[in-house]
């Protein structure tokens, strides 16, 4: 603890965002960063705490608490602080292989259990974080490191998102031959075709951390889907050990009157072509444009607050975010103490961005959609929603019930489904014959990933359900380790 007085002296500061206007009108990331000497006072507001909470990730509430790969905060806060950033690098890529993603993506549940937000604003870990990585990467000092000697064994990965990645990198750092297999034309998972842009650079982060991948010998295998046009009995003929992390992509669907007219789109859909369309530097048959349209998406969670930014950058003419449940309060409410995720009100990018444009928060609380409806074409031309109100019905069952009196119609002429996602495609998992849990998840137990089958492992969304990005690299790297143990009868992966 470099300065025993820093979380008393300073205030917690993070670097600006470009303004809500100027970044509507590109694909660019939003954040800025801080200048070195502001970043080192941040790191001293750090306690050091005996018992770090922002250091281990647990399930409180179902919510992830602390750093789900264990991130060793506490150190590297500190030699920020000093001024030791390439020893921080060090101890930061002891437990995340690729922080640069965590950095500016991940919710954060460290600051949500920090200490110091008791009774004060949390130390800025995600932003030190990050800026110890782009700072290495500036620096010329994350290369290569492909391991000394190769074991001979051969590692298939079924999906290349981040438990994929994580899982590849480890496992190639022990010396296996990895193949990560992708049905898309990209590696990268949700990283790659999801999560948009703005958030995450993907050819100056995501590329250049799969450049690197593949420099150290990770082969990945794109526009090939395991279970089609890759026999799925083809992997234990051809590998000695597979991980699947196909993610948990079936969507949920909204089965209301109307849901087949034109216009209406998972948000998946959209937000997956449009990356492509970025990349590419061209629109593709299956782009889909909110460009001078009324935009309704359904789905108040991050999902749609990225449909909210990618709409807002095709120029819609108008848009609104239903979200079927309450508002959250403004500060903690009693039954969700510390160290728990704070389930508190925030304005996230692509609401602040609609403001900015429209001069409010889009989003619509304690409302549902009862119906659509189209034009002559069949093209949807508004939404019917109506408010609710969670209370127990008749049978004594706890629910959203409809509010008498209060239907409203929204024009809308496209509509984008973002109510979250209900686990693994099935084709491969039942060409596998595995087992799935009552969720229909890969049954495999957090912590060993070993499914039904021998030699078999799962890990990341298609395991545990639709999660976080840092839930994934815990998953990838715990899989590594017992699949290494599986290969070697031993292991030194942690
Ligand atoms: C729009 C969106 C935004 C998000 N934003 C955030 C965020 O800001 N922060 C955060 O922490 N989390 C976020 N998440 C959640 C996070 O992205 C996921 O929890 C995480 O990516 C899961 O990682 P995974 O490796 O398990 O699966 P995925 O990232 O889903 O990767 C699975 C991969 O497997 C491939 N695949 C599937 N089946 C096959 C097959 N048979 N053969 C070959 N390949 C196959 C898929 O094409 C895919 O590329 C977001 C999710 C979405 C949908
Ligand atoms: S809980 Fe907060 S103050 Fe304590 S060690 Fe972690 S980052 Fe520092």
């Amino acid at each position: 603890m470099g300065k025993p007085t820093g979380f008393i002296e300073f205030e917690r500061e993070l670097p600006a965002d470009r303004s809500p206007l100027s970044r509507i009108k590109d694909w660019k990331e939003i954040h800025l960063h801080l200048p070195e000497e502001n970043l080192k006072t941040q790191g001293s507001r750090c306690m050091d705490c005996g018992v770090p909470f922002c250091h281990t990730g647990r399930l409180i509430s179902g919510m992830a608490s602390g750093c789900p790969v264990n991130n060793l905060i506490p150190e590297w806060n500190d030699l920020v602080y000093r001024g030791l950033w390439r020893e921080a690098l060090e101890r930061l890529h002891k437990t995340n292989n690729f922080p640069e993603f965590t950095g500016r993506v991940c919710p954060a549940p460290c600051e949500g259990s920090c200490v110091l937000g008791i009774n004060n604003p949390p130390v800025t870990i995600k932003n030190i974080e990050v800026s110890i990585i782009d700072k290495a990467w500036e620096e010329g000092w994350v290369t290569p490191q492909p391991p000394a000697k190769r074991t001979g064994k051969k590692v298939a990965i079924i999906g290349s998102g981040p438990a994929g990645l994580s899982a590849a990198a480890q496992l190639n750092r022990a010396g296996h031959t990895v193949t990560v297999f992708e049905r898309a034309d990209r590696p990268g998972g949700l990283l790659m075709y999801g999560i948009p842009n703005m958030k995450l650079d993907k050819q100056e982060v995501v590329q250049r951390r799969l450049t690197l991948l593949e420099d150290e010998g990770v082969k990945f295998v794109c526009n090939t889907t395991v279970g089609g046009n890759y026999p799925a009995e083809n992997l234990s003929k051809e590998f000695d050990a597979t991980i699947l992390c196909t993610g948990a992509t079936k969507p949920r669907d909204l089965p209301i009157p109307g849901r087949e007219l034109k216009g209406i789109h998972f948000a998946m859909d959209f937000l997956t072509a449009n990356t492509k369309a970025v990349l590419d530097g061209s629109k593709g048959e299956n782009y889909i444009s909110a460009e001078a349209k009324d935009v309704v998406i359904i789905g108040g969670g991050d999902t749609g607050t990225d449909c909210v930014g990618t709409s807002l950058r095709h120029g819609c003419k108008s848009l609104l975010q239903l979200e079927i449940m309450a508002k959250p309060p403004l500060e903690r409410a009693g039954n969700n103490p510390w160290p728990e995720w704070p389930k508190t009100y925030k304005m996230d990018y692509g609401q602040e961005e609609a403001a900015a444009k429209f001069g409010d928060d889009p989003r619509v609380y304690l409302t549902t959609a009862t119906h659509f409806e189209g034009d002559a074409d069949g093209n949807v031309k508004s939404v019917h929603v109506v408010d609710v109100e969670w209370k127990k019905d008749e049978k004594g069952n706890f629910g959203p019930q409809k509010v008498p009196g209060t239907e409203k119609v929204l024009p809308a002429q496209l509509v984008l489904l973002a109510m979250g996602f209900l686990g693994p495609e099935q084709p491969l998992l039942e060409a596998l014959g595995l087992e799935r849990d009552a969720r229909s998840n890969v049954k495999a137990e957090h912590e060993k990933y070993t499914t039904s089958l021998p030699g078999v492992f799962a890990a990341g969304d298609c395991r545990r359900g639709q999660s976080l990005v840092v839930w994934a690299f815990n998953e990838g790297r715990g899989a590594a380790r017992e699949c290494d143990r599986y290969l070697m009868g031993a292991t030194d992966l942690p």
